[in-house]
């Protein structure tokens, strides 16, 4: 059921306190991806959530850099394209940019203008919701090339930060801590 693969791939996802500094306790996702059933797992649960909850999708946006094991992933059993966003000065012609906080100073989010066509329906996806800082960015920028925002999709979330209340759209998490 989708319960016991939720449950499976909880197991394996590994835990890293005091990493990448004191006091956090990093989620690791690619400790569930050398499993290989952990991975059709993780799939499948994706997958089966984007296709009852958005099936008007038509572009993935991935976040840079673990939303990327997902935007292709997602594109390809949907049978629609997908983007990423990137940190500042990686991408290649036209792009927009939009600043988000870090919990210390700030940082640069771009995405390419042709990316997305205007008032075409994007999922956005990544690893882990925390503060929201990142999402709320991403969905600034999808909007500023007329992309319209269906819906965020993490594979984590923590809960405590209240990350969500920052977004203003639909938001769902397969796992919650
Ligand atoms: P935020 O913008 O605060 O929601 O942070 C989300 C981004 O930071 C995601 O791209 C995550 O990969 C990463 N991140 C934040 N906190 C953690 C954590 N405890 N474990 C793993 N990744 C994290």
């Amino acid at each position: 059921s989708a319960e016991d693969k939720l449950d499976y791939v909880k197991s394996k996802i590994g835990e890293y306190p005091n990493f990448p500094k004191e006091g956090i306790l990093f989620r690791d996702i690619f400790g569930a991806l050398t499993d290989p059933k952990a991975c059709v797992y993780l799939r499948d649960l994706l997958v089966q959530y984007i296709k009852q909850s958005q099936p008007e999708v038509e572009v993935i946006v991935g976040l840079d850099s673990r939303g990327f094991l997902f935007n292709l992933l997602l594109a390809t059993e949907l049978g629609v394209g997908c983007a990423p966003i990137r940190k500042k000065g990686k991408l290649a012609g036209e792009v927009v940019a939009v600043d988000y906080q870090l919990e210390y100073g700030s940082d640069t989010f771009e995405l390419q203008r042709a990316a997305i066509r205007p008032g075409q329906k994007v999922v956005i996806v990544d690893d882990l919701l925390a503060t929201g800082g990142s999402l709320l960015a991403a969905s600034e920028l999808v909007r500023k090339v007329g992309g319209v925002v269906l819906e965020s999709l993490v594979v984590m979330e923590l809960v405590d930060l209240d990350g969500r209340k920052k977004l203003d759209c639909k938001v769902h998490s397969l796992i919650k801590y």
